[in-house]
C-alpha cells in the first residue's frame, strides 16, 4: 500500500499553505511504514477528529473514521480502545478542542495510560471561526475577540502533560515532514497514552513557519534523555509558548513504561464479542 491510497475523494478545503497539510501527508506516510513493518493493521486503525480545521483529517484520510464534538476526541478514542483494545486508535484534535473544551479529557486520559495517542493541531488560533485566541495563543494576540490583544499568558501543554502523567509526549513542526512522520510513527508504536504537539502554522490567521523555522531545534540530536523526567520538563520549559525564546526544542520530551488503562481495567477480557449485558440487572444491582 502507499501512502496515496490512503486519501479519500474528498475536496480539500484547507487553504493553500496550511501546516494541516504536512500533518495529514506525515499521518499517512506513518501509517504505510507501520503497516510494512508490521505494527499496524489498517482495519485495525480508527482515527477519530474533533470540531475545526484538523477535523476534517477524518474526510480526507481513508481508513475507520469518527467525527467527534468539539473538544471530546478523547472520551471516544477511550470508549473505542476500552470496547476493543486490539484496535489503534488515533485522535486528530486542535489546540482548541485538547486544551481547551476538551482539557479534562486529556489530562484524565494522561493520568490513566489510555491506550491512545493524541496528534494536535496546535496553531494558538480558532481558525475555523476565522481568528480568536486559544489557550496557546501567546499574550496579546490580537484575535478576532480580543483586537487589543489576548491579556492572558497560553498554557504550556508539553508540561501540562508531563505534570499529569502521560508515558509519550512530544512536539513536531510540520517543516520538518520527515521528523514529523517519525513522531507520529513513535507516538502510534507507544503502549500506553501517547501526544504529539505539532506546531501548525495557520497561513491565514495566525502563519508562524517563519517563527518556528528559524528557531526549532532536535532534541535527539542534543542527546536528550527522555527517560528523564526532570530533564524532560526542564525542556518543556524551555518555551513557554509566549514569544521569546531563541530556541524551540521538538522531539520526544518523555518516554515511560507503565501499565494501560484498559489492562487495569480489563485484565485480559476482550469484551468485543461478550453478548450483551443485562442492563435491567445491572442498573438493580448498582443503583
Ligand atoms: S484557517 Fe488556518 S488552520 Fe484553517 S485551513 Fe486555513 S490556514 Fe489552515
Amino acid at each position: 500500500m502507499r501512502a496515496s491510497d490512503l486519501k479519500t475523494y474528498a475536496k480539500n478545503t484547507w487553504c493553500p499553505g496550511c501546516g494541516n497539510f504536512a500533518i495529514e501527508l506525515a499521518a499517512r506516510q506513518a501509517f504505510v511504514e507501520l503497516m510494512e513493518g508490521g505494527k499496524l493493521r489498517i482495519e485495525n486503525l480508527v482515527v477519530l477528529s474533533g470540531i475545526g480545521c484538523h477535523a476534517k483529517m477524518s474526510d480526507y484520510l481513508r481508513v475507520n473514521s469518527f467525527y467527534s464534538l468539539h473538544g471530546r476526541v478523547v472520551a471516544p478514542a477511550t470508549g473505542v480502545k476500552l470496547a476493543n483494545p486490539e484496535l489503534t486508535v488515533v485522535g486528530f484534535a486542535g489546540d482548541g478542542d485538547a486544551y481547551g473544551e476538551g482539557l479534562e479529557h486529556l489530562v484524565f486520559a494522561a493520568k490513566r495510560n489510555v491506550g491512545i495517542s493524541m496528534i494536535i493541531h496546535d496553531n494558538g488560533v480558532y481558525g475555523l471561526t476565522t481568528g480568536q485566541f486559544t489557550p496557546t495563543s501567546p499574550p496579546g494576540f490580537p484575535g478576532k475577540s480580543t483586537p487589543r490583544g489576548s491579556p492572558e499568558d497560553p498554557i504550556n501543554p508539553i508540561a501540562l502533560m508531563l505534570s499529569s502523567g502521560a508515558t509519550f509526549v512530544a512536539r513536531a513542526f510540520p517543516g520538518n515532514l520527515q521528523h514529523l512522520r517519525s513522531m507520529i510513527r513513535e507516538a502510534i508504536s507507544h503502549r500506553g497514552f501517547s501526544i504529539v504537539d505539532v506546531l501548525q502554522p495557520c497561513v491565514t490567521f495566525r502563519d508562524t513557519w517563519d517563527f518556528f523555522s528559524k528557531r526549532v531545534y532536535d532534541l535527539q540530536e542534543r542527546g536528550h534523555d527522555s527517560s528523564n523526567w526532570e530533564e524532560a520538563m526542564d525542556r518543556a520549559r524551555e518555551w513557554d509558548y509566549g514569544g521569546g525564546a531563541e530556541r524551540i526544542p521538538i522531539g520526544i520530551f518523555y518516554k515511560a513504561e507503565r501499565p494501560t488503562f484498559e489492562e487495569r481495567v480489563l485484565g485480559g477480557r476482550r469484551p468485543r464479542g461478550l453478548p450483551m449485558p443485562n442492563l435491567e440487572r445491572i442498573l438493580k444491582d448498582h443503583i
